[in-house]
């Protein structure tokens, strides 16, 4: 057969899925992505939020996206890149104090000099880091108790990962949060001066231009066409069932969560299900708030308090200029949790009484619209030792390739990594 004929098929129309796809058509392969949902993007998808087009979930853009950069330059949209200097703050105990530079560092009241000096090492040693191995091998509790002590930890890092973990938060790989660290703490205009990206219009700049230069060159996405099973014969893939009817394909690539795979590749070998049935994975409900005006001036608020069952509240607009202001509330919590199934509403009335012990003249009359969005599968849970744990892209049935965001551990999930991924998918058929 002509290798530059072969049929792709691609699942998932994330940023992996349409990176992968944008790379497979410049290489002249005929690729249908199959996207579930009835817009592109999966956890970098939009809505109308009353008018105003704007991401589910938050997203920004830190100064070592590098290969999300190189697309954007591929694409002639680097000049929608924005930076803006944004502010950090952390919620303790009822009180809300500025954070995020070494001059909040040293007159945050709540901590002794010792602890202050053993947080900002650690910042530095972590900044360093290039090898992640020996820290793959560590939990991120443990490592960070070491370096900084157990009144700073408790104080500055266990509530973060109690409330986005929870039965999980020992598990966590040291390598996964210190790759966390190191990405924030490299984005920065100086040491006093954190700066983050945005896309103009959000994350849809780009999908969008990745839909276009993907059918511009007669690639295919069929939006609502949920993969129904991964079809298989004798240790080769034969191809997809979409709405019970069989298309064949020469190559199929998943990037769908992980946790879906099982559902539908039900005949993949046992050892690479256990594998990845052994991988936990966090959902996410995420409120969004319009508000007449701003609740703080940060864009990203820490928050240790125990009257509020969030890692941070995230106000968008202190990033990325907009005429509403824009809160998102992020409830991150493994489906065990009982308050997963809980009801949009209570999750509302959650941040609303977040907000208002956040900032005492928060009004309900500020609140101009809200949303709630879940994804279930959105933060998948990389434990120590996590490099042995993922089962190989290259699944023993030939033709079949699965990856999602647990893929590039280190790394925690953005859309840079995703490209990324999507870009080394394409290339394992050159
Ligand atoms: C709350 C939150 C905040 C975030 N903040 C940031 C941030 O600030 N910066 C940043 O860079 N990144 C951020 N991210 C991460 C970023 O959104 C993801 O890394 C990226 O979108 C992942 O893209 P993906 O294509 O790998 O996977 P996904 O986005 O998960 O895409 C997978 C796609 O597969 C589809 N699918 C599932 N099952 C099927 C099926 N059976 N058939 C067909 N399709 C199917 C899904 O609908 C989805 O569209 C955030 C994510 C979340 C949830």
């Amino acid at each position: 057969m002509d290798v530059q004929k072969k049929k792709i098929a691609i699942i998932g129309a994330g940023p992996m899925g349409l990176a992968c796809a944008y790379h497979l058509v410049n290489q002249n392969y005929v690729v249908d992505v199959y996207e579930a949902d009835d817009r592109l993007g999966g956890m970098s998808a939009s809505f109308d939020f009353d008018g105003l087009t704007i991401e589910r979930y938050y997203h920004f853009i830190c100064k070592t996206d590098t290969s999300l950069f190189e697309l954007l330059d591929e694409l002639n949209l680097s000049d929608k890149l924005r930076w803006h200097n944004t502010k950090m703050g952390f919620y303790y105990q009822g009180k809300l104090y500025p954070w995020g530079s070494p001059m909040h560092l040293l007159t945050f009241p709540k901590l002794n000099f010792i602890s202050k000096l053993r947080y900002a090492l650690h910042v530095f040693y972590t900044k360093s880091v290039s090898n992640w191995d020996k820290l793959d091998q560590q939990s991120a509790t443990t490592w960070i108790r070491k370096w900084i002590g157990d009144k700073a930890y408790y104080l500055l890092w266990d509530y973060l990962f109690e409330m986005k973990f929870y039965e999980y938060k020992h598990n966590i790989s040291a390598a996964w949060i210190g790759t966390r660290i190191k990405r924030i703490a490299l984005s920065r205009k100086n040491l006093l001066t954190e700066t983050l990206g945005y896309l103009e219009n959000g994350s849809d700049t780009l999908l969008n231009a990745l839909q276009q230069a993907i059918e511009a060159k007669q690639g295919n996405i069929y939006l609502q066409r949920p993969i129904e099973e991964v079809v298989m014969k004798n240790d080769q893939v034969q191809g997809i069932k979409v709405n019970g009817e069989l298309l064949h394909y020469d190559t199929v690539m998943s990037t769908v969560p992980l946790p879906y795979v099982p559902r539908i590749m039900p005949k993949l070998p046992q050892t690479v299900l256990d594998k990845i049935q052994a991988i936990q994975n966090c959902g996410v409900v995420c409120v969004i708030l319009k508000l007449s005006q701003p609740l703080t001036v940060n864009f990203w608020l820490n928050i240790n308090d125990e009257n509020i069952l969030i890692p941070g509240l995230i106000e968008y607009t202190n990033l990325s200029p907009l005429v509403d202001h824009i809160l998102y509330a992020p409830f991150y919590m493994p489906h065990t949790h009982a308050h997963y199934k809980n009801s949009n509403e209570y999750f509302l009335e959650a941040t609303l009484d977040y907000c208002q012990r956040v900032n005492p003249e928060f009004s309900q009359d500020w609140v101009k619209a809200s949303r709630v969005s879940r994804y279930d599968y959105a933060q998948p849970i990389c434990s120590s030792d996590f490099y042995n744990q993922l089962p190989a892209i290259k699944t023993p049935i030939e033709g079949l390739l699965i990856a999602d965001t647990s893929y590039y551990y280190p790394e925690d999930r953005s859309i840079s990594e995703s490209v990324q991924l999507g870009k080394s998918l394409a290339k394992l058929l050159e």
